[in-house]
């Protein structure tokens, strides 16, 4: 349920219905807009039937949230959620987030190689994981902790934050420790113990859309987050299975302006899982700047051939300096900034 307060009501009456919905045990949060303030209160809201809060001064109007997503929805925070990264960056106003990186750490010398290239070009957050999701067991697994600290290295000497993958609620206090965003990849979008935990970390967090997911199951998934009272969310897009498989997934474009009406976070696509070729993903990355994105997220690396995992996809070194040349040209011709 949403509560509309009138463009003069005082902080006075503002406790005053706060107190009120308290003692009945619901949970309001406050968006303090431009030209309002409205209350979001998620719970039972029969308990209201029966002393109607239209009834209170300073309350214009009372609505009910239509969609099983509540606190992430559109409806409940009319303005575009910015949110803060950490060293100055923010995601989901008008500048573009570009986050590039190898797909795992392989070595120390490696990221921070990749980590001085991303920079160079442009990019503000770096990826890579230390905790892999391999479909395979015999496959590398990535370096754990030690990963996790290479990323700290890479920010001390570049400047780059991190972003990089949680599989297990067990690894949060190291996450918490090393990392700048916390990733929840594709195959643990709904694991909801995960999602618990991560909704009741400070650290910003980046869910991905799994891929076969519907748009109406990633935001319920964004709303376990949300609702746990972490509220630095951001949505990633990264293609769907499908039966096409001359790509690796089809990225579906149109969630991108479909995500940015039903929810007030910001969205991030993933243009190398979906394209699994790099022949393919400067197009991909091209269109989603063009949908709407407000941020990229890009497998690089300097000698793909050589990489542990998913080096086919990785963008070389000149072919990210070009695209990020032409997403700026993009960004630019639609209002935004890179
Ligand atoms: C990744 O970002 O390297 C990754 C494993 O992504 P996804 O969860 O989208 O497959
Ligand atoms: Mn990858």
């Amino acid at each position: 349920m949403i509560i509309v307060l009138k463009p003069r009501v005082t902080d006075q009456q503002i406790t005053h219905i706060l107190d009120k919905l308290k003692d009945l045990k619901l949970k309001p949060t406050v968006s303090k807009g431009i030209e309002r303030t409205i209350i979001g209160v998620i719970g039972d809201e029969a308990k209201l039937r029966l002393q109607p809060l239209e009834a209170y001064a300073g309350v214009e109007k009372v609505m009910a949230v239509q969609t099983p997503y509540k606190m992430v929805s559109r409806e409940f925070h009319k303005d575009s959620s910015v949110i803060k990264l950490g060293k100055g960056v923010v995601i989901g106003g008008k500048k573009v987030v570009i986050m590039a990186g190898p797909c795992t750490i392989e070595t120390r010398e490696r990221l921070l190689k990749l980590a001085r290239i991303a920079k160079g070009e442009g990019a503000t957050v770096l990826r890579g994981g230390a905790f892999k999701p391999r479909t395979s067991p015999y496959d590398f697994q990535g370096l754990g902790e030690t990963g996790l600290k290479y990323l700290v290295e890479a920010r001390r000497k570049t400047g780059l934050l991190s972003v990089t993958e949680m599989m297990d609620v067990r690894d949060l206090p190291l996450f918490e420790k090393y990392a700048d965003i916390i990733q929840i990849g594709a195959r643990n979008m709904q694991n909801y113990n995960l999602l618990k935990e991560v909704g009741r970390s400070h650290k910003p967090v980046l869910l991905k859309r799994g891929m076969a997911n519907t748009i109406q199951e990633f935001l319920m998934a964004a709303e376990y987050i949300y609702s746990q009272g972490n509220h630095s969310l951001i949505l990633c897009e990264r293609g769907m299975r499908s039966f096409e498989s001359t790509t690796r997934f089809s990225l579906d474009i149109g969630a991108i302006p479909v995500l940015k009406a039903k929810t007030h976070l910001p969205v991030v696509v993933d243009p190398s899982h979906p394209a699994g070729n790099r022949t393919y993903v400067p197009a991909i990355a091209r269109a989603g700047v063009a949908a709407g994105a407000d941020g990229i997220i890009v497998e690089i690396h300097d000698k793909p051939e050589e990489a542990v995992c998913d080096g086919p996809q990785a963008l070389l070194p000149e072919m990210f300096a070009e695209l990020m040349v032409e997403m700026r040209a993009i960004a630019r011709a639609i209002g935004r900034d890179i």
